[in-house]
């Protein structure tokens, strides 16, 4: 009830969720009530949850952030939002995203922007803004998000939150809409790394339901949290700290490096010579794959129909017309040329390549540090509609953040410190499967 009344009284202005689903979070919280006296409650039983709107949620209208999915309340529950729901945990609501995760703003969702809380003319981050910003503002305990190139950590960073994207398998994709499927994963974004080990348990594991989940055992994801960080040794990448980095950040990440050198890190210098290349071979990948992705999204079977057709080809053509919005449709165009005949070994093969050198620096610089350190994003928030006509300076703003997907390595987000009054988020990578490292690491920094 305390959540639902904040959100009633603060997210008129903030616009952080797309639905509130008030019956069920009082419904689900009494049952929760039922647990915590007959015994059989655990860490998350009672706690107030928002998922970002592109988990499948039963009976619950699940949009994606665009109009092409307004109308849709999804048949079946995810995978994610159902182990939350096994945990006894409480779904306040959906949270507001950019136009099927495609953005660093939440400025392209159908739904309008996303206010972040430190600063209300300011972006709170994409695409799983409304999460980050709900959180941010207190609207719920924690959130889900899901991150292709940086769409946890980014948003994160901007509004001071932690926020973990596991290894690429570690958490089911199933239920949850595609965006590109080699690069996306679910992960929790919370106010502690403590959180995010709680929420990140239930999450993670095998599902047989989807392909592309990896049977490797579940640690208990609390158990290194206080190991003291004497001997850790973090990777600075030479190649991120040169030009474009905005002063303040930079000043910021200076001093939270010395933090942890005073907490016995080691500080080494490590390159990752192919990150240059990161951006223009994930903005190859990742739309080649939503184009295959959203050309289930015809008119015909759910979602958007325009209205009175005149033949089958004018109700895809005006269904997509109509449903999809610009960013979406540029993403479309982009993938479909990427993998068209005569294109396909000049653009798609070339990033496939990149991708596996991308992979191959990580494999080296690991080989000499547990973690690497970076900013998440190169600048701090900005304002809203400042980047809106040029997508091509969005896009650069992944430079920190999308190399990890590329790679399939996890990666955790938290708050570094602060310049010109906004949070400064700083990142941690770290080999396939070190989420407990990483968590271990942002406890002992937080
Ligand atoms: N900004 C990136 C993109 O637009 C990443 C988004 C994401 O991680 N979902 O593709």
């Amino acid at each position: 009830e305390h959540y639902l009344a904040r959100i009633q009284q603060l997210d008129g202005t903030l616009n952080s969720f797309i639905t509130v689903t008030q019956e069920l979070a009082l419904e689900q919280a009494r049952a929760a009530d039922a647990r915590l006296a007959d015994g059989s409650a655990g860490p998350l039983t009672g706690i107030p949850l928002a998922h970002k709107d592109l988990f499948c949620t039963r009976g619950v209208r699940t949009s994606c952030g665009s109009k092409m999915l307004d109308n849709f309340v999804a048949p079946y529950e995810s995978t994610v939002t159902q182990r939350f729901i096994d945990a006894g945990a409480v779904t306040l609501g959906k949270t507001n995203m950019d136009e099927f995760a495609m953005g660093s703003s939440n400025e392209s969702s159908f739904y309008g922007p996303v206010r972040n809380p430190w600063n209300q003319e300011l972006i709170p981050g994409g695409s799983s803004g409304g999460s980050a910003a709900a959180v941010a503002a207190r609207l719920c305990a924690a959130a889900t998000g899901t991150d292709t190139g940086g769409s946890i950590r980014q948003p994160s960073g901007f509004t001071g939150l932690t926020g973990l994207k596991p290894t690429y398998g570690r958490v089911s994709r199933w239920g949850m809409i595609a965006y590109a499927s080699s690069l996306d994963q679910a992960g929790p974004m919370a106010r502690t790394a403590e959180d995010c080990a709680l929420l990140l348990q239930a999450m993670a594991g095998f599902d047989e339901r989807d392909s592309t989940s990896v049977e490797h055992p579940v640690p208990d994801y609390s158990a290194e949290l206080n190991q003291p960080l004497q001997g850790l040794r973090v990777g600075l990448p030479k190649e991120y700290f040169g030009e474009g980095l905005d002063a303040g950040i930079a000043n910021t990440i200076d001093q939270a490096v010395k933090q942890l050198q005073a907490l016995g890190a080691e500080i080494r210098e490590v390159s990752l010579p192919n990150a240059e290349l990161a951006i223009p071979a994930y903005y190859v990948i990742a739309s080649a794959e939503a184009s295959s992705n959203l050309s289930r999204f015809d008119g015909v079977r759910y979602g958007y129909r325009c209205e009175n057709p005149t033949d089958l080809m004018d109700l895809y053509l005006r269904s997509r017309e109509e449903g999809f919005g610009a960013e979406v449709k540029r993403r479309i165009m982009v993938g479909t040329y990427a993998l068209s005949a005569g294109y396909y070994d000049a653009y798609y093969l070339q990033a496939q390549k990149i991708r596996r050198l991308i992979k191959n620096d990580f494999l080296a610089a690991f080989e000499q540090v547990d973690v690497i350190l970076s900013p998440t994003s190169p600048i701090p928030a900005f304002r809203i509609g400042e980047k809106i006509d040029d997508p091509v300076s969005l896009y650069l703003t992944d430079i920190y953040t999308i190399t990890a997907n590329l790679a399939g390595v996890p990666g955790v987000a938290l708050p570094a410190g602060f310049a010109n009054d906004l949070p400064v988020g700083m990142q941690l990578l770290g080999p396939y499967f070190s989420e407990p490292r990483l968590l271990n690491v942002a406890h002992q920094y937080q």
